[in-house]
């Protein structure tokens, strides 16, 4: 074990490993290079709850539902759960986060109104909290610490430009690190002298996360 803690909580003693993504994510056989972080139980548990439903969610968007993994594969997972009576729960919810958004061209034309989802702000702020924590990991070594994450589903070209050149030219010139044939995708940068991030995670090579995850220094001595 590469940690004595858990990398989540910090407090308790690393117990288990926890897959990130979710192994749900994946249809078998599962690719071979899976992120595994040290965790107790209780945050593998309790993270474990929300596994099928996020993975739900993600899968059910007209650019992920095409994606080789979920067509054929994920979805009917995905179908039968939505048919169970617990996923009934699931399936309305899914529902009831849908909303029709307008939809515009590049050079500001509008195309119509489609459905996209309003995604659960708390199931999805813990979802990317723990990603980010995995792989800070996974990357840096990095054990738990006090963090501010903040996301953006689907950065635009105005979210990109207002970054510094040093930035882009980074995430634009870095090979993306891929798992299970576009399944998840990301590029991490490290904001020199400080302990902040920023990430880029696609799933499905169908919906993308900006994340941007701010250290929160505190002064004293933690025990
Ligand atoms: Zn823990």
């Amino acid at each position: 074990m590469d940690s004595k803690l858990c990398i989540y909580c910090g407090l308790r003693e690393a117990t288990t490993k926890d897959h990130v993504p979710p192994k749900s994510f994946f249809a078998k056989p599962r690719p071979s290079n899976l992120i595994t972080v040290p965790s107790c139980d209780e945050c593998n548990a309790n993270y474990g709850k929300d596994d099928e439903r996020i993975r739900n969610i993600i899968t059910s968007i007209d650019t992920t539902e095409v994606h080789p993994m979920v067509k054929g594969k994920i979805d009917q997972k995905r179908n039968r759960s939505f048919g169970r009576p617990k996923g009934r729960s699931n399936f309305d919810h899914l529902i009831s986060s849908i909303k029709m958004i307008n939809r515009y061209s590049a050079n500001g034309d509008y195309l119509g109104s489609a459905p996209a989802f309003n995604l659960d702000q708390i199931i999805v702020d813990k979802f990317l909290e723990r990603m980010v924590r995995a792989l800070l990991f996974k990357e840096k070594k990095i054990e738990y610490t006090k963090l501010d994450v903040k996301w953006k589903m689907s950065p635009t070209e105005k979210d990109l430009s207002v970054m510094t050149n040093e930035i882009k030219n980074f995430l634009f010139s870095r090979s993306v690190k891929e798992i299970g044939n576009g399944t998840f995708a990301y590029i991490g940068y490290f904001i020199e002298g400080k302990s902040n991030s920023l990430w880029l995670m696609n799933f499905y090579e169908g919906i993308e996360f900006m994340v941007l995850a701010e250290s929160i220094i505190t002064h004293g001595n933690h025990s």
